[in-house]
Order: structure tokens, then C-alpha cells, then sequence
């Protein structure tokens, strides 16, 4: 273990994801996840040497603070406290101020409260948890890694929607992006393994979890990516149904569907969910269509469809193709949806490597398939955004 530990937190509205990352070797000696905030029910669980613990967390409100005093009484146990040397957030938009990391600051809160309407669920509850650690760890300092931040090389062609420039210049209204951190830390590796440097390597990056997009990163710059102005944008995912004609929302409005009914519907019951009608884990929708159950294989088919339509169409983005990465837990694990894709692909010349495609999974990287017609590999790499938070608090010290 170094002297350079780096307590990572992921705040959100319900929940609170923390990691205690070593920020020269990338171990995590403590995994945790706080859950079920503001209700009756919320507790908090972690991994520490192994060993799985629990414990609840009393009332009804406040439940970030207390979870963090409860992480403040684990990290003392553990004696660590002289070398653990930053606090790093996961932002999710830093809107256009935030291009990179920043250590924080009364001037980097007020910042990210004034774009708050730009990611209303998600900056209050990361600054909410920005609050709780400052009390908590007040010798510490405190950095902030945003969602958006590695997005914003994109050019005005990859960003600017074709809505009036007023929307933009009023509202802020554009393609931002987010997963920034994940598809950053991916095409890092995917340079080493192919020993080149990064910018002087052309990648399409796909990332697939719940939340999914792909990254079009040219020289290490994001060029464009497939989420937009909020995370609903792009691919199909777990709940979210990426892109829709927009033209749907006024129809629905029309029918007596209230504003509510209708996002409530594109975010959470949209996506894997909504096409199989069975899950929106991609495990549940596999093993359904393993047993002839037809939404399953629609949503399976849709998916992977959607996924490959976008790998192509970012072609255009770049001048030449070094690899496509896969990536997230569907990209990191499943084997008969990364099989289908590059079936998609097959214009492009990919031809699948059967026992690469295989060998990577559960945490294992490799490459899957090559096109001799780009002169490309596909790649699996498993992402670690919690080390690039980690990495990012020590450089900025
Ligand atoms: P998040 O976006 O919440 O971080 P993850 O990156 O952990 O999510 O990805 C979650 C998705 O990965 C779920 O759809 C889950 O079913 C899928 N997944 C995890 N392991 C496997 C597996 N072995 N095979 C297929 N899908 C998997």
C-alpha cells in the first residue's frame, strides 16, 4: 500500500457509492455502497479486506451526512488516516465551465449550483455529499471529477443541435456528453495495449452498463459522443430509451399523457426494460431469450443493432480506426451481446476472435475480433473511473 490513498465518492439523490482507491497501484482496500436514502429502510454496506458488512442508518433525513460518518468510522479503524491525502467527487455536469478536474472551492461550489437546472437529479445530490465530506474530512482536500468534462473537446459540429443557436445561447442547450471519465480512462489502455501513443491513436469507445454511450476519441480527444444534453440521449439502456423522434412527446401530450408520465416512461420503464417487458439487467433479458421468451430476443435484437448503427456512423468522426472498446458491465461480460454487434459490423471486415471473445470476461481484458479491411481490433477493457478520480486528486496536488 502507498502513502496515497483517496477516499472516492459518488453521490447521488438515494444512494451513496464509495471506494477507498490506492492512486499509485489502483487497489481498493474498501468498496462500499450507501443505499435507500430518506426512507426507512436506508443502510449502508462495504467490503473491507474481503469481508462483507452492514448496517442501517437511523431516521429519515440527513442519510448522506450519516453515511458519511459511518465511512469516517471505518477509514479511523483502519488507521489509515495519515495516508489518506484527498476526498475526490464524481460530478455528473460541469456544463461548459468545468474541462477538467479542479480542486474544490467556495467559487467550484457556487459553479456547480449555477448549472444545477442542467442536471437537476444528479448536482444537488453530488454537492450534498461535497458538503458531508467537507465537515467530515475539514484537513482534507476535496476535488471534483466531472461526467462531462472529457466531452468538452468535442467540435461545434459534434455539439451544437440543429434547434435554433437562441436555445443554446439562453438555455445552454447542446450536446454535452457524459461517461467522460470511463471512455478517458479506456482509451489510456487501449493505447498501451496496442503500443501507441494515445494522441496518435484513433478509438470508438462503447460503453454499456445501465447508462450506455460510445465516444468517438481522436489523438485522446472526445470528438463526439452518443449522450447529449442529458444522459437520456444515444443507445438503448437499461430503462432509458436513447434516441426518439421527438416528435413522439407531442403526440403523447396530445393523448393526455402529463410531462411527468412521459419522462417518468423514457427513463425508467424504457430501454431493456420496456422492449422485453422482462428486465432491465441485460442478464435477465439474456437468459429469457435463452428460453424463447420474444420481447427478450427484440430487445437483445434492438440493442445490439442500435450499438453497432452507432459504431459505424462514428467512422465519421475519425480519419482512421485503431480500435473499437468495449466496455461497462455488458461491454466487460457479455459474450452473446458483443457476438451480435460485431455480426452487425460485418461490412466493416470484423471478424470475431471466438476464444479472445471468450477469454474476456469478468474483469479480463483482450481483444475480440479484427479488421484486416480498417486495419482494427475490437478490445475489452475493463473501465475504472474510481482510479481516475483517484489519479486526477493526486496530479492536481
Ligand atoms: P452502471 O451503469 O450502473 O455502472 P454496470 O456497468 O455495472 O452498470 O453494468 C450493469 C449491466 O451489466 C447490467 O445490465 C448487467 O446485467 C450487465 N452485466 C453484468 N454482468 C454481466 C454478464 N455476465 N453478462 C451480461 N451482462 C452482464
Amino acid at each position: 500500500m502507498s502513502n496515497k490513498l483517496v477516499l472516492v465518492l459518488n453521490s447521488g439523490s438515494s444512494s451513496l457509492k464509495f471506494a477507498l482507491i490506492d492512486a499509485e497501484t489502483g487497489a481498493a482496500s474498501l468498496t462500499g455502497l450507501g443505499e435507500c436514502f430518506g426512507l426507512a429502510d436506508a443502510r449502508i454496506s462495504w467490503k473491507l479486506n474481503g469481508e462483507k458488512h452492514e448496517t442501517q442508518l437511523p431516521g429519515l433525513d440527513d442519510h448522506h451526512q450519516k453515511a458519511i460518518d459511518v465511512i469516517v468510522g471505518i477509514v479511523n479503524e483502519m488507521q489509515v488516516e495519515d495516508r489518506l491525502v484527498a476526498v475526490g467527487h464524481r460530478v455528473v455536469h460541469g456544463g461548459e465551465r468545468f474541462a477538467k478536474s479542479v480542486r474544490i472551492d467556495q467559487d467550484v461550489i457556487n459553479g456547480i449550483n449555477e448549472i444545477q437546472d442542467l442536471a437537476p437529479l444528479h448536482n444537488p445530490a453530488n454537492l450534498m455529499g461535497i458538503h458531508a465530506a467537507m465537515a467530515a474530512f475539514p484537513a482534507l482536500p476535496q476535488f471534483a471529477v466531472f461526467d462531462t468534462a472529457f466531452h468538452q473537446t468535442m467540435p461545434p459540429k459534434a455539439f451544437t443541435g440543429a434547434i435554433a443557436t437562441e436555445l443554446y445561447e439562453k438555455y445552454g442547450i447542446r450536446r454535452y456528453g457524459f461517461h467522460g471519465t470511463s471512455h478517458y480512462y479506456v482509451s489510456r489502455e487501449a493505447a498501451k495495449m496496442l503500443n501507441k501513443p494515445v494522441d496518435e491513436s484513433n478509438f470508438i469507445s462503447v460503453h454499456l452498463g445501465n447508462g450506455a454511450s460510445v465516444c468517438a476519441i481522436h489523438n485522446g480527444q472526445s470528438v463526439d459522443t452518443s449522450m447529449g444534453f442529458t444522459p437520456l440521449a444515444g443507445l438503448m439502456m437499461g430503462t432509458r430509451c436513447g434516441d426518439l423522434d421527438p416528435g413522439i412527446i407531442e403526440f403523447l401530450m396530445k393523448k393526455g399523457w402529463s410531462q411527468d408520465e412521459i419522462f417518468n416512461t423514457l427513463n425508467k420503464k424504457s430501454g431493456f426494460l420496456g422492449v422485453s417487458g422482462v428486465s432491465s439487467d441485460a442478464r435477465g433479458v439474456l437468459e429469457a431469450m435463452e428460453q424463447g421468451h420474444e420481447g427478450a430476443k427484440l430487445a437483445f435484437d434492438v440493442f445490439t443493432y442500435r450499438v453497432a448503427k452507432y459504431i459505424a456512423s462514428y467512422l465519421v468522426a475519425l480519419d482512421s480506426l485503431d480500435a473499437v472498446i468495449f466496455t461497462g458491465g455488458i461491454g466487460e461480460n457479455s459474450l452473446p451481446i458483443r457476438r451480435e454487434i460485431l455480426k452487425n459490423l460485418k461490412l466493416l471486415g470484423f471478424v470475431e476472435d471466438e476464444k479472445g471473445n471468450e477469454d474476456a470476461r469478468f474483469g479480463a481484458a483482450g481483444q475480440i475480433a479484427k479488421s484486416e479491411m480498417l486495419g482494427a481490433v475490437a478490445l475489452v477493457i475493463p473501465t475504472n473511473e474510481e482510479l481516475v478520480i483517484a489519479q486526477d486528486c493526486v496530479n492536481l496536488m
